[in-house]
């Protein structure tokens, strides 16, 4: 068994889609990024990378790289999890979002991840919360995660 955790940040810009967990969320703003900007699962990719200490998300797909261009941040995480052949035991994560509320995604959120990952959705926890208006994602410029990964490796 082995342990790893993963965050991310992205800047939220007017013409963007906001993607969180594979689901697509209706709102003025969206992830500015090369990839589709999906916070919460670049998280989940460190947090495996880093359970199997097989380096992290900028090295496996680099921005420079075109492929990765909107990249489905889903299929990387497919893909990463391939590269280190874990086997992901639990997942827990956290969104930091001022708004909009998330609770009528989560749900969906957590389905895609598992079917991705092949595991039980009960394997698969999403929390949401706000910045309390502090700082910059506090004031609606960026959305962040943070997320634990078991695996057996
Ligand atoms: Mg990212």
């Amino acid at each position: 068994m082995r342990i790893g955790i993963g965050n991310d940040i992205h800047r939220l810009i007017e013409g963007r889609p906001l993607i969180l967990g594979g689901v697509e969320i209706p709102y003025s703003k969206g992830e500015e990024a090369h990839s589709d900007g999906d916070v919460l699962v670049h998280a989940i990719i460190d947090a495996i990378l880093g359970a199997c200490a097989k380096g992290d998300i900028g090295r496996l797909f680099p921005p420079s790289d075109e492929r990765y261009k909107d990249a489905d941040s889903l299929q990387l995480l497919k893909q990463a999890v391939e590269y280190t052949g874990a086997k992901i035991i639990n997942i827990d994560s956290s969104i930091t979002l001022e708004e909009p509320k998330l609770s009528p995604y989560i749900s969906a959120m957590r389905e895609r991840i598992a079917e991705v990952l092949s595991i039980d959705i009960d394997r698969v926890s999403i929390k949401a919360k706000t910045n309390e208006g502090l700082d910059e994602t506090g004031k609606g410029n960026a959305v962040s995660a943070i997320a634990v990964v078991l695996v057996e490796n």
